[in-house]
């Protein structure tokens, strides 16, 4: 493979474009009007995905005829998370942010006509739609105790790429998400919150293009119906609505790859070149 055209050399590449541009913007004002500015310096790199620092998206995963796991008797998952959903959303929307639900009630928020209900994919392009600071898939579970936080088992790349695969769209923020797991487990510790961080694709995570965990919340003890614990749940939110407050400063999208752009800046030049 020729060096120009791996990844992280067209990312140089655009960077050092970039700062040449910078650095001779201002010789050439005093010079209009007698050498155009090379061609090089007018191709600008590929920007970043945007990201909105105040958008947080929720999932409160499962709902209609998906009840999720059967907690207890009387508790399904899925009322848990979307209780959970709920208590954060005001939560965050006290300290300034905008909360992107996938569903608001325990029926799909969209049917088709068919009446099928939200589809993962469905859920996954809401949340890619919303560029968020954070994607949160909030799950519960009647085992273990305190948080669970999961993220993508996908390996790292380099940068995101100019046209994102579906299934691995991940992999490019699994940087990000993974710092955001770190901001999650230091707040909870200092809530005295048990925790168990670890990798799980769960789907639609590996569809996201955000900093995105699954925050499965566990009993709070022995009693698998304390996960609907007013109380408990208010300390979970607050600890994970504190750790946004940080994380929102923080944030950061992937270098955005352009190998087809480069290729045609590298090409451009070379015929500019010539008489
Ligand atoms: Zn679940």
């Amino acid at each position: 493979m020729n060096s120009l055209q791996h990844p992280v050399m067209v990312g140089l590449l655009a960077l050092s474009t970039l700062t040449a541009a910078a650095q001779t913007a201002r010789p050439a004002a005093r010079n209009e009007g007698k050498m155009p500015p090379a061609k090089v310096n007018s191709l600008p790199g590929p920007a970043p995905t945007p990201i909105n620092r105040t958008v947080i998206v929720l999932d409160p995963a499962h709902g209609g005829i998906d009840s999720g796991s059967q907690i207890s008797d009387t508790t399904v998952e899925k009322d848990v998370t979307l209780a959970l959903a709920f208590r954060l959303r005001s939560m965050l929307t006290v300290r300034g942010f905008t909360v992107v639900m996938t569903r608001d009630a325990d029926s799909p928020s969209e049917v088709d006509a068919e009446g099928t209900a939200l589809t993962l994919d469905d859920r996954a392009g809401i949340a890619n739609h919303a560029h968020a600071a954070a994607c949160l898939l909030l799950h519960a579970t009647g085992s273990g105790n305190g948080v669970h936080l999961y993220r993508s088992e996908l390996d790292a790349t380099a940068g995101e790429p100019a046209v994102v695969p579906w299934l691995t769209a991940q992999a490019a923020w699994v940087p990000q998400s993974k710092l955001l797991e770190k901001q999650f487990a230091d707040a909870l510790a200092r809530a005295g919150i048990a925790l168990v961080a670890s990798n799980a694709s769960v789907r639609p995570m590996d569809s996201l293009e955000c900093p995105a965990l699954v925050v499965e919340l566990a009993p709070e003890g022995d009693d698998a119906d304390s996960v609907n614990d007013t109380d408990y749940q208010q300390h979970v939110a607050l600890s994970i609505a504190g750790a946004l407050l940080f994380w929102q400063n923080q944030v950061q999208a992937p270098v955005r790859l352009s190998t087809v752009a480069a290729g045609k800046a590298v090409q451009a030049s070379s015929t500019g070149a010539q008489p």
